[in-house]
């Protein structure tokens, strides 16, 4: 690819609107320079104010097929329950079809306006639970479909081996989640192997405190890559906590503090009911929060204090999880309002003079970047250069100076706010279409048919 040279007529660099802006962007995809208050001449023209790609910080692709499935009340149903059915359609997925199924959700992230996603990868056995003649070829199903829709990806293998606190036996559904430590190693291995080649970074992810032990736990932090970002489920259920503290007289959080060196590489994903004094822990610790506020939602997880969070300096991200919705500007909604209706305040993560839709968006893409351990996240030199086309012929949008634009996408009513996305200054997404939406849309629609059939 060419050097290239953007003009928009506003940006979101920081947590501020620029006008103007000029930006320079290398062969490689990622921006060299800006300029402020310039003409377009010999730019290229964006065709609406540009705010920085969000990162999806934490997604379950495969649950993407799941949805629609799980509306039907089930005794006490919760969290638990939804587990149970989640379970159930893990069984009829093959490679083929964990492909089209990932690639499919990878497509409507792009076109919500995420440029990046960290997988949090955990199906790896087939449906006999056996691994499979290579033990990555579901992750290099991940992969395939990340390179096809051309969304950044951060793979986070997952250990799984536990239905519990203290070792219990992983039960029958959970087979296909299990792999014994020699094939957890060589699939951590020959991920790492080639993921300069497949532009992957490789992670590392103990599914929880309920499905590593500590010594599974440390086998798992000696077998990442340097620097490889760590991400684990913390404290998202009552029970979990509960059951921490009948195993451990610990809250899950603190053990995990007190246990393992938590540090700016972590990512903590939910840690729900993590109470005050657990909040500030993970602050000072320098880990990264991923919430996912749409799936907390839906699952009734409960709600983060995430003012407290934020008051104390902490780092916060977003993800879609479970990939029922895929909005990045629905996720902040979200964790918003459940902010909103939990103190009787409005406008609750905002602070000084900015609104609070261009502190949520700011705060979350650079922290998305974070946790996904990629130079992305900000309009700035030496980012990548992935950049949303906010649609100012979106009724909700037109006509709105730029800082009340990114309010109306997140609190209005808008239906589509984003119009184009580029990625690595390429753009992947033109008019709200992804470049391969029609193929990658077939093929996720004869694989539901094939799998809901059986
Ligand atoms: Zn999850």
């Amino acid at each position: 690819m060419d050097p290239s040279r953007f003009h928009a007529p506003a940006a979101l660099v920081g947590e501020s609107w620029q006008r103007d802006v000029r930006i320079d962007v290398d062969a490689r995809g990622f921006i060299t320079a800006l300029a402020f208050g310039v003409a377009p001449e010999g730019c290229e023209r964006l065709r609406g104010p540009v705010i920085p790609a969000m990162s999806n910080a934490h997604s379950h692709a495969f649950q993407r097929a799941l949805v629609g499935m799980t509306g039907r009340l089930v005794g006490e149903d919760s969290f638990w329950t939804w587990r149970e059915a989640m379970y159930a359609f893990v069984a009829r997925l093959d490679p083929d079809a964990l492909e089209a199924v990932t690639a499919q959700a990878y497509v409507e992230m792009v076109e919500a306006g995420y440029a990046a996603v960290a997988e949090f990868h955990y199906v790896h056995a087939d449906a006999d639970g056996r691994p499979y003649a290579n033990v990555a070829e579901l992750a290099h199903r991940v992969v395939a479909a990340a390179q096809r829709t051309g969304i950044a990806l951060t793979l986070l293998p997952v250990a799984y081996a536990h239905a519990g606190f203290g070792g219990t036996a992983p039960r029958p559904l959970q087979k296909r989640f299990v792999l014994e430590r020699a094939h957890y190693e060589a699939l951590v291995a020959q991920l790492a192997d080639t993921a300069a080649r497949d532009d992957v970074v490789v992670g590392v992810a103990p599914h929880s405190l309920r499905a590593v032990t500590p010594a599974l736990l440390h086998q798992v932090l000696d077998a990442a890559p340097p620097d490889a970002p760590i991400h684990i489920h913390v404290s998202e259920q009552r029970r979990e906590v509960a059951d921490c503290l009948a195993w451990s007289g610990q809250r899950p959080v603190d053990w995990l503090l007190d246990h393992a060196p938590v540090d700016a590489r972590w990512a903590l994903v939910h840690a729900t009911h993590a109470d005050a004094r657990e909040i500030a822990r993970i602050a000072a610790s320098g880990a990264t929060v991923v919430l996912a506020p749409t799936t907390e939602g839906d699952l009734g997880d409960g709600t983060f204090l995430a003012e407290r969070y934020v008051g104390c300096g902490g780092a916060l991200a977003i993800g879609s999880d479970s990939n029922t919705i895929i909005d990045p500007f629905a996720e902040l909604r979200q964790l918003e309002y459940s902010q909103r209706i939990a103190t009787g305040r409005r406008n609750v993560l905002a602070h000084g003079d900015v609104p609070v839709g261009a502190a949520l968006w700011a705060a979350a893409a650079a922290g998305g970047a974070r946790a996904l351990a990629r130079p992305l996240g900000s309009i700035a030199t030496g980012r990548r250069a992935d950049l949303v086309v906010l649609d100012v012929d979106e009724p909700a949008l037109a006509e709105r100076a730029p800082d009340a634009m990114l309010e109306a996408a997140i609190f209005g009513p808008a239906r589509r706010p984003v119009r184009d996305v580029l990625i690595g200054g390429r753009m992947v997404v033109r008019d709200g279409r992804h470049v391969h939406r029609d193929a990658v849309f077939r093929a996720w629609r004869a694989t539901l048919a094939r799998i809901l059939a059986a």
